[in-house]
């Protein structure tokens, strides 16, 4: 489908682009806080968020502050000149931000999963003229995203971004949503001039990497930021383990951050190896992270065989696991001396980590 989407804000060559504020508006208080802090810090605000609807995973947790909050972005605006920002997720979420003048809508990943919820915003928003923001469904489907962007796009919305926040995943990983990197670069394949966001904080779920993945947005060339900021981020009503202070954020995040020189002759080639690079970087993170569950598991077999009085070295066993890998390991390209290598130190770590949960056995000569 031909569309022409217009970029929702000028690009800028020497900071990213930034979104920031609490991840939930709380109180009246709590919100100018933030903003004053902000203001204080000098800190480069292009857009203040704050979700005043909270599609939160299990009931009974807060579920945003609702209307009143409209008023507090209000405030925001009016005292400190941010352009403010928050989550509409049906119509009457649409009519009332419009209502207090909100700049920037944007939809959330548990809204761009459905597309009778996407729809639903989109007919509200016929008819007039204001930025959206897209962000990524929670699972890692590059044609539900973009069928999301279309129904916006259809209703008369032209100025578009997209907001990448990482994938939902099963079993554990360093994220609270996997980053899946190739799929918003295949995103910017289908549409090169699309605005496009890392939202750091939601992939994340901690303070710990929000460095890391933001620069790794910028290496990429996204065209800048979400960050969620909070007053007491410890304190926080919602994501409280991922929001860091707006002195946080400026001294641990911003500062740090680099710029990719735009000016180099071969942009294009440098961003294909960056993407190259940082998938199989991502690719190592979750290869240690299994590595490490395997470990976990073995020692968990450990205590078993030592309560039950078994020997950690079963031969039936071990040519099981090499048979099966090396049927697995052929066809997928990959040598059967290598397999055999690396198994045999898997393994090996595997009988350490067992023999350290096993009790010691006590000899005659020891009792
Ligand atoms: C949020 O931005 O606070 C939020 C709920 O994000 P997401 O839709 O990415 O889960
Ligand atoms: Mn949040």
């Amino acid at each position: 489908m031909e569309m022409n989407i217009q970029t929702p804000f000028e690009r800028i060559k020497d900071r990213p682009f930034l979104i920031t504020g609490p991840c939930s508006a709380e109180t009246e208080e709590q919100v100018l806080k933030v903003a004053q802090t902000m203001s204080d810090l000098q800190i480069p605000v292009d857009l203040f968020r704050a979700g005043i609807w909270k599609p939160r995973t299990r009931p009974n947790n807060f579920e945003g502050i609702g209307y009143e909050g409209l008023q507090w972005l209000k405030k925001v605006k009016e005292q400190y000149g941010y352009k403010v920002t928050t989550e509409v997720a049906n119509a009457n979420h649409v009519f009332e931000a419009l209502k207090a003048s909100i700049d920037v809508l944007w939809l959330g990943a548990r809204t761009t999963v459905n597309p009778f919820s996407v729809q639903d915003v989109a007919d509200a928003l016929r008819g007039v003229d204001i930025p959206v923001f897209i962000k990524n469904p929670i699972n890692p489907d590059l044609k539900l995203w973009m069928g999301a962007i279309e129904r916006i796009y259809n209703a008369g919305i032209t100025k578009i971004g997209v907001v990448h926040r990482g994938f939902s995943k099963h079993g554990h990983s360093i994220y609270r949503n996997v980053p899946l990197w190739q799929i918003p670069i295949e995103m910017r394949r289908e549409f090169p001039d699309l605005f496009m966001i890392c939202d750091s904080s939601h992939i994340c779920g901690t303070r710990e990497y929000l460095y890391e993945v933001s620069q790794t947005a910028l290496d990429l060339n996204y065209d800048g930021l979400m960050l969620e900021s909070h007053i007491d981020p410890d304190n926080a009503w919602s994501d409280a383990k991922q929001q860091v202070t707006p002195f946080d954020l400026k001294e641990k995040i911003l500062s740090r951050l680099v710029m990719r020189d735009p000016g180099s002759d071969d942009q294009e080639f440098k961003a294909n190896i960056e993407d190259l690079r940082t998938r199989i970087d991502s690719i190592d993170k979750e290869l240690i992270t299994m590595l490490a569950n395997r470990m976990k598991i073995s020692e968990e077999i450990g205590r078993y065989k030592s309560q039950n009085n078994i020997a950690i070295l079963q031969a039936d066993r071990w040519n099981e696991i090499i048979d099966k890998s090396m049927h697995q390991a052929g066809p997928l390209g990959l040598s059967e001396e290598f397999i055999g290598r690396f198994l045999k130190a898997v393994h090996q770590e595997s009988i350490n980590h067992q023999k350290a949960v096993m009790k010691p056995i006590k000899t005659t000569e020891s009792a």
